[in-house]
């Protein structure tokens, strides 16, 4: 009997063919489609892990134009109350702003603003009109926080009572030095609120990744067990896609799940992980609106050597890719990046984005902790299938009850302290752009179908990386 293997072939294993190109790399279009019509304008997703992904690195990655997608190591109303408050960051116009009646108390104002985590709410009369404004400044000076709210508030609010439109809004705040326009309908009744610091902010971020009303994207995580308890609440939050959180996408729990969801709601969904063409295949038709990829690239990962199972990850991006091509459906290489030029790699292979978990874990946004280690800062980095991550709800990613004995498929640790987002995802967008001036592709589109791929030895791996030298200076985007 014969049996053939197959080649596989990781990052490191290879090169992209540089090209002619006609434009600078700073010319290069990084915008992407991540999953149904939602379009991201750099293509890199932060990896719904404890210690990458919470709200705030949500929103710092989202307003440079990228998403991030929410871990499930929380309970449903916290992982439901994170992605709304992701969603209410950056407002045109707050569709449904919290409001509270006349005759409540300040202790009620309070809890609202705490839980709600805004500056200021709308107050209502008995008939469900506007009557007034309360805000935080207002509750500076009260002791006394079982007096009504319409003893305090704000009475008479400045309105926008037309058609709303930005520059009428800034004229409006300038002139009567407010920071908060209600808007209503002839009746009284709120249709919406407009905030100076949202408009600010918009300013600020130009190039920011938001849905149709103006707000950041954000996904969340979830398994095949969350449909009846944590999807509604997600949902609730307007979260705008869930991603499979699974180590084995391909799988009939993972697939069944998948259909209901797509019988039951119209969220985008994103389906994963696999490795294979079949996998693929099967999330499709299952009804994935995309396709996530890795099994075992990830850095904390352990599953190939624990299970002897796995893809190198640029060959399961281009088998992947391929069959995903036949139904255009987007795919999102997760896992394994290392440095910026990875990102070209897992593009140039085929995928729309690339999750991203080690390189974000370092960044003052994550939520690990901190640690100081030889006098050096580090942050914590743990994988989903580590003990003590399975330890805090993560046992299903694996396919494991909480109840069993922990076998991991992951490991702990610790990665140097990176600092703000911004400027490192400069440095990897840059990177991208540089990779594509290279190959001479203008878009992401034309990166995906380049193609042209050098298998390379050891030895150029080693002539690619710096060598023969003592680095003095650390550049902000290569370590070894
Ligand atoms: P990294 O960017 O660190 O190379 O990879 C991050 C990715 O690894 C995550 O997005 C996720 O898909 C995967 N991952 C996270 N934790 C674990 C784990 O404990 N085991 C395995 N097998 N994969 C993990």
């Amino acid at each position: 009997m014969s049996m053939s293997i197959e080649d596989s072939l990781s990052y490191d294993d290879v090169l992209l063919l540089p090209g002619y190109a006609d434009f600078l790399p700073g010319q290069a279009d990084v915008r992407s489609r991540l999953v149904g019509d939602i379009r991201l304008n750099i293509p890199v997703v932060s990896s719904a892990m404890d210690t990458v992904t919470e709200e705030e690195m949500a929103i710092a990655l989202a307003l440079e134009g990228g998403v991030g997608v929410i871990h499930r190591n929380l309970a449903p109303r916290e992982q439901a109350d994170q992605v709304a408050a992701v969603k209410r960051f950056l407002n045109w116009i707050i569709d449904t702003p919290v409001t509270v009646q006349k005759d409540q108390t300040l202790h009620d104002v309070d809890d609202l603003m705490k839980r709600y985590r805004v500056s200021g709410l709308l107050v209502l009369d008995g008939g469900g009109r506007l009557c007034g404004i309360i805000t935080s400044r207002d509750m500076k000076f009260c002791t006394d926080y079982a007096r009504r709210v319409e003893e305090v508030m704000t009475p008479d609010p400045i309105v926008e009572d037309g058609e709303p439109e930005m520059g009428k809004a800034l004229k409006k705040f300038h002139e009567h030095k407010v920071e908060k326009l209600p808007v209503i309908d002839k009746d009284g009744r709120i249709k919406g609120l407009i905030t100076v610091k949202d408009i600010e902010k918009h300013q600020h971020f130009p190039t920011a990744a938001l849905d149709v009303n103006g707000r950041l994207l954000v996904g969340a995580a979830i398994s095949p067990n969350d449909l009846e308890s944590r999807l509604p609440l997600l949902l609730e939050s307007k979260v705008d896609f869930v991603v499979f959180d699974t180590a084995h996408g391909d799988s009939r729990g993972v697939l069944e799940a998948l259909k209901t969801i797509k019988k039951r709601y119209s969220v985008p969904v994103i389906g994963g992980n696999v490795a294979t063409r079949e996998g693929t295949r099967r999330l499709i038709e299952a009804g994935a609106d995309a396709v996530k990829v890795g099994v075992g690239p990830g850095s904390i990962c352990t599953t190939r050597i624990i299970a002897g199972v796995g893809v190198p990850q640029l060959s399961a991006v281009l088998w992947c890719a391929e069959e995903a091509a036949k139904k255009d459906i987007p795919l999102i290489a997760d896992g394994g990046i290392k440095y910026s030029g990875d990102i070209v790699k897992a593009i140039a292979a085929g995928a729309e984005a690339v999750m991203i978990g080690n390189l974000f874990a370092g960044l003052k946004e994550s939520p690990g902790r901190e640690i100081i280690y030889e006098g050096r800062i580090f942050k914590q980095y743990r994988g989903m299938g580590s003990i003590a991550a399975i330890r805090q709800g993560g046992a299903d990613r694996y396919q494991m009850s909480s109840d069993d004995d922990p076998v991991p498929e992951g490991v702990e640790g610790r990665v140097p302290y990176k600092g703000d987002l911004k400027p490192f995802i400069y440095q990897m967008v840059t990177g991208l752009k540089k990779g594509m001036g290279y190959c001479g592709c203008r878009t992401i589109k034309e990166l995906r179908n380049y193609h042209k791929f050098i298998k390379i030895t050891p030895a150029g791996l080693r002539e690619s990386h710096a060598h023969d030298v003592s680095i003095t200076q650390e550049p902000p985007n290569y370590s070894r």
